[in-house]
């Protein structure tokens, strides 16, 4: 694709954190940008240069959006592959595509095609009935977490069984939809990958970060991540895999597990910037959100080498009440998203702890 000249407007559907910052960044670039987001007050809006405040299916907002940008992306992965069919029928360029929304939309889709291109994911049955999932259980040795295989994020939409019955009591409980059912990961710890794909196919991919959950929700990241350099390399290599695979353009997160022998699993993708990327954004030579909009708007990708350490810890409901004390730390930077209410477990903003190499 022809590079996005600057002055060229850019969508983005999702006006959350993510759409946020990426609204920064293009902005940075000289870009204008479009939010499209139901919610009035949404984060994004407060930041862009225009807000259509509608659903993500409504052909009013889509046409006014294809109208005026040259690139239309997203911040989440469950925006409607309609809207984005939608898009591409008006003539604008989407990235990532449907296919990659798509296949990360469902988690049984996600598994089959990762394995399929070589990044080895846990043992998994999907299972539509609760007589399935017991069978699936029994063969996964008993002992499973049950996923939904929709629409589940943040932990939400999961629970572990330690036997087939309750595997199918568990699929009861998740609202009888259809699940995957996971054998346990034994692993030593969690690491991420970020990486980007142009339309041209050139790829880069940013350092590992170390993550730790709790509650199901990011909380730390240490990045980037003290791991040998032939780790380093095979995650790189899956995520190269996955990105040629998806014939992807933008920013992808890969949330891998490292078991005890060093193997590396993916547990799954996200086809958009990624939470556990944010430490880029003072510890790389080019942060995640410039690199997707690089990426999109067809111009080169930027440097992806750490600069510095970075401990980034995510600033959950009430915990943004101590901004004061972390804006007055010498080597924090901290992020804030404008969010109004500190909701428990709500992502309000995070800290980039920041540390010489
Ligand atoms: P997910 O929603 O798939 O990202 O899962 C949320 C968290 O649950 C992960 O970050 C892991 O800590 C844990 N988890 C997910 N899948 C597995 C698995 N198969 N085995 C062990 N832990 C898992």
């Amino acid at each position: 694709m022809t590079p996005l000249s600057p002055g060229s407007t850019i969508g983005i559907l999702g006006g959350g954190q993510l759409g946020r910052m990426l609204a920064l960044a293009a902005a940075r670039l000289g870009f204008d940008v479009v939010v499209l987001d139901p919610e009035p007050d949404c984060p994004a809006s407060r930041v862009c240069a225009r807000h259509l405040v509608a659903a993500y299916d409504d052909l009013a907002a889509l046409d006014a959006m294809a109208g005026v940008c040259g690139v239309v992306t997203v911040e989440f992965e469950n925006v409607p592959a309609g809207a984005l069919e939608a898009l591409i029928a008006r003539g604008v360029a989407v990235a990532p595509g449907p296919r990659a929304l798509s296949t990360a939309q469902d988690r049984v889709e996600e598994k089959v095609f990762l394995n399929a291109v070589g990044a080895p994911t846990v043992d998994f049955h999907p299972a539509a009935t609760a007589y399935e999932a017991s069978e699936a259980a029994a063969a996964l040795g008993g002992h499973v977490l049950v996923k939904t295989r929709r629409e589940g994020y943040d932990g939400k939409g999961q629970a572990w069984a330690s036997s087939p019955e309750q595997a199918s009591a568990v699929f009861q409980s998740l609202g009888g939809r259809p699940v995957v059912l996971e054998a346990p990961a034994a692993f030593r710890r969690e690491l991420s990958i970020i990486a980007a794909r142009g339309w041209d196919g050139a790829m880069a991919a940013f350092p590992l970060a170390e993550n730790s959950h709790e509650a199901g929700i990011l909380r730390r990241s240490i990045a980037p991540a003290r791991v040998p350099l032939d780790r380093a390399r095979e995650a790189e290599g899956i995520a190269f895999r996955v990105l040629a695979g998806l014939d992807y353009v933008g920013v992808i997160g890969i949330e891998l597990f490292e078991l005890e022998d060093g193997r590396l699993l993916v547990n799954e993708i996200a086809p958009r910037v990624h939470n556990s990327g944010h430490w880029t954004q003072d510890g790389a030579l080019t942060d995640q959100f410039e690199q997707h909009i690089r990426a999109i708007a067809g111009w080169p990708l930027g440097p992806v080498e750490a600069r510095a350490q970075v401990e980034m810890e995510n600033l959950l409901g009430e915990d943004v009440l101590r901004w004061s004390g972390i804006a007055a730390e010498p080597n924090s930077r901290l992020h804030l998203y404008g969010k109004r209410e500190a909701r428990a477990g709500r992502k309000m903003g995070h800290v980039n702890r920041v540390f010489p190499l």
